[in-house]
């Protein structure tokens, strides 16, 4: 596995969080990163090979998109299978990274305020402002809001969201916007499908490497005490082919 490295921005009992600071935060971690300004590639890609395990499966609790865990000796973010859309998945997966960076020592999450802390952390570390400021229109030109989402890998509500946050849209063109979406249904289904959702590979790779050292998979359950069903559904590639990555 590789060592978890992994930045943290703890926000302290009772600290008022502008959005300047989550700004920052979420840069912060972009630059101890390297990733590059502009879109990020891979969301679960980076996780895993910064030492965060990314698991995918049916989160069967209503409303629970993705969760995480903070364990001692690395975290762990869940993400639900059942939804499959690649820009859902993606700003899952900074949410909970942002849980990670700012809740994570202090472990306080499930509030309005921490929740809201990474929602605005993951629209931070997915576009941030300095790269999409620009190319954000003003008004409700569809057009543009699809290009940015095939190039951002976000959604079209995530866009617009982004649009009135950073003060490019007002709240009158906003809030005709969201009208818009319900009426076309696009607050189910948006247009512009972006593909499968992000696969993670870690553990699997951890486990094909663990069997060239002679340990079998069977061992490997044995020793574990975990159901093999549940191992088998952790790993299983229900999702799409998992590309083979060398970490
Ligand atoms: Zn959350």
């Amino acid at each position: 596995m590789p060592d978890l490295n992994l930045p943290r921005v703890p926000v302290d009992e009772g600290q008022t969080l502008y959005s300047a600071d989550i700004e920052q935060a979420a840069a912060q971690v972009r630059d101890w990163w390297n990733v590059p300004r502009g879109p990020v590639q891979d969301v679960v890609r980076l996780l895993e090979m910064n030492g965060i395990i990314v698991v995918r499966f049916r989160v069967s609790i209503e409303k629970v998109d993705a969760f995480c865990v903070d364990f001692p000796d690395r975290p762990v973010v869940a993400l639900g299978a059942d939804k499959g859309l690649r820009d859902r998945s993606r700003f899952d997966s900074a949410h909970e990274l942002g849980h990670l960076v700012l809740h994570g020592v202090n472990g306080r999450i499930g509030d309005k305020v921490t929740e809201s802390q990474a929602h605005e952390f993951a629209a931070a570390f997915l576009m941030p402002a300095e790269d999409i400021k620009p190319e954000l229109p003003e008004r409700l030109d569809w057009p543009a809001f699809l290009r940015l989402k095939t190039k951002w890998h976000v959604s079209l509500a995530a866009l617009l969201v982004r649009a009135k946050t950073l003060g490019v849209m007002s709240e009158h063109t906003y809030a005709q916007a969201w009208k818009t979406l319900s009426v076309r249904g696009w607050r189910k289904a948006e247009p512009g499908p972006l593909g499968n959702p992000e696969a993670p590979v870690l553990l699997q790779r951890a486990l094909e490497l663990m069997e060239t050292t002679g340990t079998s998979f069977a061992d490997f359950i044995n020793r574990s005490g975990l159901p093999e069903a549940d191992i088998r559904n952790l790993l299983s590639r229900d999702i799409s082919e998992r590309p083979r990555v060398e970490f």
